[in-house]
């Protein structure tokens, strides 16, 4: 070996190092490249840019404000939000997207992602103070019913959440009594949140394309709210035993806890179906029924 090949082999980088950083690069270029959305995770990806400004104007961030994205996915709503807050937090399930999110958002803010699964996430981690946090979020529809009963456990931190779903869930959320979509979901929701449907999204603004209409919807949770239940299980149980058998009558869904003498006496009718009854006589029968305990 003479002189120059010494000094050569000296500052030569070793192959299996080359092979190594090949391999790390390819692999996150084939992330970035080639992520394909994934139905169980229910990726319908925002492609519209006017529905994109639209969403983050109604969450309307506020530069101090924690602020939390369910489902970031890569990045649609997170890069235009990120310049506007001081720091925005994230949920995303799939770990495959992370790279391609933190590339999409890496000059954009301070963005703090929780690989993790929303149905699980504790939003202590975000803030302990009461109505302080916001969520957004175009939320995998596959799993939006579970989900918006897990926020409303924490809902004493939320200040103010705007999702994307699927419309017929939307119709859920606001119908009143007496409207075929009052059900469960409506009672508990409307027990702790003002209920408001923005606007409605076209399938066009999603890759791929969802088979099912999209709303935008904004829920606000009262501080105090209005009608209130003295025990919270309590309410959860009637509600739940109300709307078991929708076609049955309310008398046969909850007798189990309260008798036609209870109910009268609330100057509720028996013979009513359970989706007749207002969230407010949903609490009074709760409270009836507490104090007889
Ligand atoms: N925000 C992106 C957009 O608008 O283009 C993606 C929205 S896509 C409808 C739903 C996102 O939620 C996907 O990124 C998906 O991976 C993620 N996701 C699905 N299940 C989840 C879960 N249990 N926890 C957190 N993220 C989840």
């Amino acid at each position: 070996m003479n002189f120059f090949d010494f000094e050569r082999a000296q500052h030569a980088v070793p192959l299996h190092f080359v092979i190594k950083k090949l391999f790390i690069t390819s692999r996150v270029f084939i992330v970035l490249e080639k992520h394909r959305p994934r139905k169980r995770f229910g990726q319908n990806f925002l492609k519209d840019d006017r529905v994109i400004d639209h969403i983050v104007d109604a969450v309307a961030p506020e530069f101090e404000d924690p602020l939390v994205e369910i489902g970031p996915g890569k990045g649609a709503l997170t890069k235009k939000i990120l310049p506007l807050v001081k720091r925005l937090d994230v949920v995303e399930l799939d770990r495959d997207l992370i790279p391609l999110l933190e590339n999409n958002c890496k000059t954009l803010g301070n963005l703090k992602i929780y690989q993790e699964d929303a149905l699980q996430f504790n939003f202590q981690k975000i803030s302990k103070k009461k109505h302080s946090i916001r969520v957004l979020g175009n939320l995998p529809y596959n799993i939006s019913t579970p989900l918006l009963f897990h926020l409303l456990e924490q809902i004493t931190l939320i200040k103010e959440m705007v999702f994307m779903l699927q419309k017929e869930l939307v119709d859920r959320l606001v119908a009143k009594p007496g409207n075929k979509n009052y059900g469960r979901l409506s009672v508990m929701v409307q027990y702790y949140c003002e209920v408001e449907l923005l606007f409605e999204v076209p399938s066009s603004a999603f890759s791929p394309k969802p088979k099912v209409e999209s709303a935008v919807v904004k829920l606000v949770p009262f501080e105090k709210p209005p009608y209130q239940a003295k025990n919270k299980a309590l309410f959860d149980e009637v509600v739940r035993e109300a709307f078991k058998h929708r076609r049955k009558t309310l008398h046969n869904n909850i007798k189990s806890l309260l008798n036609d003498t209870g109910l009268i006496r609330l100057s509720i009718d028996p013979k009513i179906r359970p989706e007749q009854l207002t969230v407010a006589q949903y609490v009074q029968i709760t409270n009836a029924i507490n104090k007889e305990k």
